[in-house]
């Protein structure tokens, strides 16, 4: 199980893991603590409750959510505290509330193409059966963005959308020049990027001028220049695409955004 680390002069980061459990940080003020993401289950909250006590730190008094994938919001139940979140999370916290989560649902719902058997899988084994499932609604409800001042540093939240949710948002702390992303520079769950989404996506992100970046199931914080490399990258693999053109000797990451784009240009209406 990796380590909470401390990423800067308030933020801690515990990295992802198995099954499908992305990044949370706590971002801790001379006030209060907030929770960026709440994690998969109350397992994996309590995790990071456990080890921010374990380092002196206030528990956090909210959570505020990039996006309402079940893997950063079902574990917000553990906190207790106030949740946070757009106006669209918010909607789907209340239908994640009402969702039959035993197995034969998830079942159900992988055969009927609702959702995807790795998602099943990944359920079942971060909350086995027979699991229940409580889904806390939000109590703050914003549209575009909100501010939080903890007490010395504040949490910039900032609604982005993309392609992988048209809900993400994103948290800057200030002055800390931290950034996170969740999800909102993946894919779509159908596996496509769309010119028209991501690359004003990347624009909005490189504006906010952060020095790290955390991304929901990245295994290590980016730096600016590896942000820039990674956002360059994208913009190759969007224009080879649209030219339809090859590019040589492409890395991993090019060869998965070139697929994204190939994919969402061959299911786009035409
Ligand atoms: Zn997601």
């Amino acid at each position: 199980m990796s380590a909470l680390t401390k990423i800067s002069e308030h933020v801690y980061w515990l990295p992802p893991g198995p099954p499908d459990r992305p990044s949370v940080c706590a971002v801790v003020g001379e006030r209060r603590t907030l929770l960026l993401d709440a994690g998969s289950s109350r397992a994996h909250t309590r995790a990071v409750l456990e080890a921010l006590t374990a380092e002196g730190e206030a528990r956090p008094s909210a959570v505020v959510y990039t996006h309402s994938h079940w893997d950063h919001v079902l574990g917000g139940a553990e906190l207790g505290g106030h949740v946070i979140a757009h106006a669209s999370t918010a909607r789907r916290l209340v239908e994640l509330a009402a969702r039959d989560w035993s197995d034969e649902a998830l079942d159900t719902r992988v055969a009927a193409g609702l959702s995807s058997a790795a998602h099943a899988a990944d359920v079942k084994e971060e909350l086995p059966a027979p699991r229940t499932v409580e889904v806390v609604p939000a109590d703050i409800v914003f549209q575009d963005g909100l501010d939080v001042e903890l007490g010395g540093v504040t949490v910039r939240v900032r609604h982005v959308g993309g392609d992988h949710c048209a809900e993400s948002c994103v948290m800057h702390v200030e002055p800390d020049r931290v950034l996170f992303l969740g999800d909102c520079l993946c894919d779509s769950p159908a596996g496509a990027l769309t010119a028209e989404l991501a690359l004003p996506l990347c624009v909005a992100i490189l504006a906010f001028g952060a020095e790290l970046h955390v991304e929901g199931h990245g295994e290590s914080v980016l730096s600016r220049e590896e942000l820039e490399n990674l956002i360059g990258k994208l913009r190759l693999a969007e224009r080879a695409v649209r030219e339809g053109t090859a590019i040589d000797a492409p890395d991993e990451d090019t060869e998965s955004f070139v697929q994204a784009f190939t994919v969402a240009r061959t299911t786009a209406p035409s």
